[in-house]
């Protein structure tokens, strides 16, 4: 099973594929993710990107769609995965397409978890996570169960992304409505597009989800 996880930036989408994982034996395909360990690197790629990301703009499609392509390739990705803030636009979806074909697989759902802007300020100024593991917090709606400790292995160190602060978001959600909003008339076209509501609790929405990709 193949899935497309679409929503805003701070809409909940990596926490919900983390919690999708395991239960449908998936692997979880964060462009963001990728982009963030080139950067650290200091690969080419990652020199291309730092600027763009953290002026809240949208790398260019030529750079992920080779980054997933590759990845595709890898043994792992087989049974299936989630695709987290990929594709984000409509040139992004096409090559995605296109891609699956050639590798001879398909795309079962794209799966919308929808928040409204407002909201979204206050998820992504307050989002934090695990340096060691990766773990994501919230300072307000997902806090480690003991202060200062990581609840999944347990580390005590924490790091905030660098584009996670207001004046960035308004960029990067002028970038979502304007480039990514495109693609759910594009997958309801092709009949696979759902809706969560994504301002339920987390573990609410991820029953939401499982529904969907139980039915
Ligand atoms: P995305 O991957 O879509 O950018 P995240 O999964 O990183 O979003 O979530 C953004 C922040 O909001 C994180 O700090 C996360 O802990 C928190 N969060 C995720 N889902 C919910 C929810 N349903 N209710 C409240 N906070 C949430
Ligand atoms: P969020 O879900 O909070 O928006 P991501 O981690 O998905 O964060 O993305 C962070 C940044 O990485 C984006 O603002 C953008 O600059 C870049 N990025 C990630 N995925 C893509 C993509 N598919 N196309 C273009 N840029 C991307
Ligand atoms: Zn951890």
């Amino acid at each position: 099973m193949n899935l497309v996880l679409l929503g805003p930036p701070g809409g909940g989408k990596g926490t919900q594929a983390k919690r999708l994982l395991e239960k449908f034996g998936l692997v979880q395909l964060s462009t963001g993710d990728m982009l963030r360990a080139a950067v650290a690197s200091g690969s080419p790629i990652g020199k291309k990107a730092k600027a763009v990301m953290d002026a809240g703009q949208l790398v260019s499609d030529d750079i992920v769609i080779a980054i997933i392509d590759e990845r595709l390739d890898q043994p792992d990705t087989k049974n299936g995965v989630i695709f987290d803030g990929f594709p984000r636009t409509v040139a992004q979806a096409e090559a995605l397409d296109a891609m699956l074909v050639r590798k001879g697989r398909k795309l079962d759902h794209a799966i919308e978890v929808r928040v409204p802007d407002q909201l979204l300020i206050e998820r992504i100024t307050g989002r934090f996570s695990c340096a060691k593991c990766g773990a994501g917090y919230h300072d307000k709606f997902q806090k480690p169960k003991v202060a200062g400790v990581c609840d999944s292995c347990g580390s005590k160190e924490f790091i905030r992304r660098a584009d996670d602060n207001a004046e960035t978001v308004t960029k990067r959600l002028d970038a979502y409505h304007a480039q990514t909003a495109p693609l759910l008339p594009y997958y309801e076209k092709k009949g696979i597009l759902n809706v969560v509501d994504g301002t339920q609790e987390i573990g609410q929405v991820t029953r939401a989800l499982e529904a969907i990709l139980s039915a």
